[in-house]
C-alpha cells in the first residue's frame, strides 16, 4: 500500500526520490524515509508524518548520492513513528531496505534472529528482512543481493522490496511478490524503480513490470538491469511502453485531486465506452471478454468479487446483468468469499473489480476461484496490474490515474463497463430487442453530457453541504440499483469527512434505522423517476413524519418530492438502468464540500490508503 521509489544513475538521487514520494503519497502517508549511498556512506533519514516533514528534516543534512531509495509507509505493524518508518538498516549500518506489504511469519523469524544476537529497533515486520539478509550474507559469505534471494525462501507474505548496501555502491536489488514494482529504464543509463509508474513517467516511458517472485538486480558497472527468479534462473526483461501522461498526475488547477477527478467524469465515462459501442450500427462489444461471452451466458452464475467502492459498483452490475441479460449474478466481498470455503467450480465465472488491480483480498479471491477451476475475469483501471495479469481476460476502465483516495471516476467507469457487459451479454443471448438496445446505447452515449449538467449544480450542492457539515450522523436511502448508490454515498461521506453514515435500501429503514431519525438526522434519498418512485416517496414521508431532514436526488422537473423534501438536487432524466451514473455525482460533490468545510484532508483521509495491497 505504501509508496516505493528508487533511483540509481548519474543524477542526484534525493530530488528524484523525493518528488516520486510526493507523487506516491496517496498510497500511504503516515511516515516516510530515504536512504542514500554517498561517498562510501549510507545516509538514512526518516520522519513520521508527511513527505514534506521528511524533506524539511533531510535538507538540514548531507543529501548527496547517486543511489537512493525512498518509502511512504502505511503502517501495518507498529505505530507510524520515526523509528518504524522505512528504510530499515542492518545492525552494522551496511544494508538499507524498504518494503511494501506484510511478512506474515515475521514473529518466528524475529525470535530466531534475536536468538542469534540481532537487536531490533522497530516494531515492524519489515525489519526481519534486513537482519535476515545480513545474517545470510555473513553466514554464506555471499553479496547482499544473493542473500536477499536466499532470504525470500524463508519469507511468507507479500512484499515489494528494494535494498542497497554501502559495500556495493553501484548496485540496487529489488524483488516482488503480490505487491507491484516497476522498473523504469532511463535515457542516461540510469534506472528508476517504483511501486507504480507515476513517479517514473516524467523520466522515461520504457518500463519493466516485475512478476511475482522475480528479483531485479541493477548494477551500473555490469550490464544494468538483470532479472532472476528466486531459483536464480536469469529471465529476459519484457520492456513495455508506458501510456501514462504526466498531466494525468497533476492537479491541473483544481484544489484537490478528488475534485479534479469528479470533474473528469464526463471524459472518463466517454473514454470507457469509446470504441466499444456503435449506436448507428446497433452493436456493443467488450473486446477483452469476447472469447468468454458464451462461457458467461452458459455459466452457472457470475460471481463478482470486490472490496469497498468497487463492491458497490459490483452491486450495480448485478442489477444490470440480471435485468438485461437474465444471468444469475452474486456479489461478494472478496475477503469473505476467500475465507468461507465457497462452492465454486468450472461452471462459474468469477469477475474481480478493482481500481488498482492490486487489491490483495480481491487477488486472493481470484486465485482461489482459479484453483477451483472457475473462469476468472477482471475489471481494472491500472494497465498491467496484477489482477489484469492473472485473469483469463478482462476489460480496462480507461478512467486514467485516480489519485484521490476516495474513489470517484473509477466507480462510474466500473459501472459503465458493467453496463457494457450487461448489454453485450443481452445482445448475444437475445434478451434485448434491437430497438431497445439502440435506445440504451444512445442513452449511454448521452451520459457524459448529462454528467456535465449535474456538475453545473455544484454551487447549489455546496450550499446544501454548508447546512449539514456539522452533523454527526447521516442516512442514505435508495431502492433497486440506487441502493448501491446510497451505500456509495455513505461510504464517501465517512471516508473523507469522518461523519458516521449508513446506506440502506429505502424499504429496510422501517426495520431498524428509523429509530435513529429525529430533527438532527439528514437523510439523503435517491428518489428519481422509475418503478419504485411512489414507494420511495412513501419512505420520504415516513422520515418527515419523524422530523428527519430530507435531501432528495430527483429527476429534473420533479414537483412532487420538491414539496416534501428540505432540499432537492435535480439530475437529468435517463434510463432507469443508468441512474447510478448520474445520481452518484451529487453525492460525491456533497461529501467533498462537507469534508473541505470540516478542514479534512480530502485527498489523503486519515487511516486510509489507495491500492489496498494487504489482506
Ligand atoms: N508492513 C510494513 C510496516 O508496517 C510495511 C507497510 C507498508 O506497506 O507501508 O512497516
Amino acid at each position: 500500500m505504501c509508496g516505493i521509489v528508487a533511483y540509481i544513475g548519474k543524477k542526484n538521487a534525493f530530488p528524484v526520490v523525493l518528488k516520486g514520494l510526493k507523487r506516491l503519497e496517496y498510497r500511504g502517508y503516515d511516515s516516510a524515509g530515504v536512504a542514500l549511498l554517498s561517498k562510501g556512506n549510507l545516509l538514512v533519514y526518516k520522519k513520521a508524518g508527511k513527505v514534506s516533514n521528511l524533506e524539511d528534516y533531510a535538507n538540514q543534512f548531507d543529501i548527496s548520492g547517486h543511489i537512493g531509495i525512498g518509502h511512504t509507509r502505511w503502517a501495518t505493524h507498529g505505530l507510524p513513528t520515526d523509528i518504524n518508518a522505512h528504510p530499515h538498516v542492518s545492525m552494522d549500518g551496511t544494508i538499507a531496505l524498504i518494503h511494501n506489504g506484510i511478512i506474515e511469519n515475521y514473529d518466528s523469524l524475529r525470535k530466531e534472529l534475536i536468538n542469534q544476537g540481532y537487536v531490533f529497533k522497530s516494531e515492524t515486520d519489515t525489519e526481519v528482512l534486513v537482519h535476515l539478509i545480513d545474517n545470510i550474507s555473513k553466514k554464506e559469505k555471499v553479496w547482499f543481493g544473493e542473500a536477499l534471494r536466499i532470504a525470500l525462501h524463508y519469507v511468507i507474505g507479500a512484499y515489494a522490496i528494494v535494498a542497497i548496501s554501502k559495500d556495493y555502491p553501484n548496485r540496487l536489488v529489488a524483488a516482488r511478490k503480490s505487491s507491484p514494482l516497476v522498473v523504469g529504464i532511463g535515457t542516461e543509463g540510469d534506472f528508476y524503480l517504483a511501486s507504480d509508474a507515476s513517479p517514473i513517467v516524467e523520466y522515461t516511458k520504457q518500463v519493466v513490470y516485475l512478476n511475482d517472485e522475480e528479483i531485479a538486480v541493477i548494477d551500473l558497472e555490469n550490464d544494468g538491469l538483470k532479472l532472476y527468479n528466486i531459483g536464480d534462473q536469469q529471465k529476459t526483461p519484457y520492456i513495455q511502453q508506458l501510456e501514462l501522461e504526466l498531466e494525468a498526475l497533476e492537479k491541473g488547477g483544481y484544489e484537490h485531486f478528488m475534485l479534479k477527478e469528479i470533474y473528469e467524469q464526463p471524459r472518463s465515462i466517454l473514454d470507457c465506452f469509446r470504441g466499444r459501442l456503435n449506436t448507428n450500427e446497433g452493436w456493443v462489444s467488450l473486446r477483452g471478454i469476447r472469447e468468454y461471452e458464451d462461457k458467461m451466458i452458459q455459466a452457472n452464475r457470475l460471481v463478482i468479487v470486490a472490496c469497498g467502492t468497487s463492491w458497490h459498483a459490483g452491486l450495480v452490475g448485478e442489477y444490470l446483468i440480471e435485468d438485461l441479460a437474465r444471468i444469475n449474478v452474486e456479489v461478494e466481498y472478496a475477503s469473505e468469499f476467500r475465507y468461507r470455503n465457497p462452492i465454486i467450480d468450472e461452471r462459474d465465472v468469477v469477475i474481480a473489480i478493482s481500481q488498482s488491480g492490486e487489491t490483495a483480498d480481491t487477488l486472493a479471491a481470484l486465485e482461489l476461484a482459479k484453483s477451483k477451476g472457475a473462469t476468472i475475469l477482471g475489471i481494472c483501471n491500472v494497465v498491467g496490474s496484477s489482477i489484469s495479469r492473472i485473469t483469463d481476460a478482462g476489460s480496462y476502465t480507461h478512467a486514467g490515474p485516480e489519485i484521490g483516495v476516495a474513489s470517484t471516476k473509477a466507480f462510474t467507469a466500473q459501472v459503465t463497463i458493467l453496463a457494457l457487459m450487461a448489454l453485450t451479454l443481452a445482445q448475444k443471448k437475445g434478451t434485448i430487442t434491437q430497438s431497445a438496445l439502440h435506445t440504451m446505447l444512445a442513452e449511454l452515449e448521452s451520459i457524459p453530457n448529462k454528467v456535465k449538467r449535474v456538475l453545473e449544480s455544484n454551487g447549489h450542492i455546496e450550499r446544501i453541504a454548508a447546512q449539514y457539515k456539522d452533523v454527526s450522523n447521516a442516512l442514505y436511502l435508495g431502492r433497486g440499483n440506487s441502493f448501491p448508490v446510497a451505500l456509495e454515498g455513505a461510504l464517501k461521506l465517512k471516508e473523507i469527512s469522518y461523519i458516521h453514515a449508513e446506506g440502506y435500501p429505502a424499504a429496510e429503514m422501517k426495520h431498524g434505522p428509523i429509530a435513529l431519525i429525529d430533527e438532527n438526522m439528514p437523510v439523503f434519498v435517491i428518489a428519481t423517476q422509475g418503478n419504485s418512485y411512489e414507494k420511495v416517496v412513501s419512505n420520504i414521508q415516513e422520515v418527515k413524519a419523524r422530523k428527519g431532514k430530507i435531501i432528495a436526488i430527483v429527476t429534473e422537473g420533479d414537483i412532487h418530492v420538491r414539496e416534501i423534501a428540505d432540499e432537492v438536487i435535480e439530475i437529468p432524466e435517463t434510463n432507469e438502468c443508468l441512474v447510478p451514473l448520474l445520481a452518484t455525482i451529487p453525492l460525491q460533490l456533497l461529501s467533498y464540500h462537507i469534508a473541505v468545510m470540516r478542514q479534512c484532508n480530502v485527498d489523503q483521509p486519515r487511516n486510509l490508503a489507495k491500492s489496498v495491497t494487504v489482506e
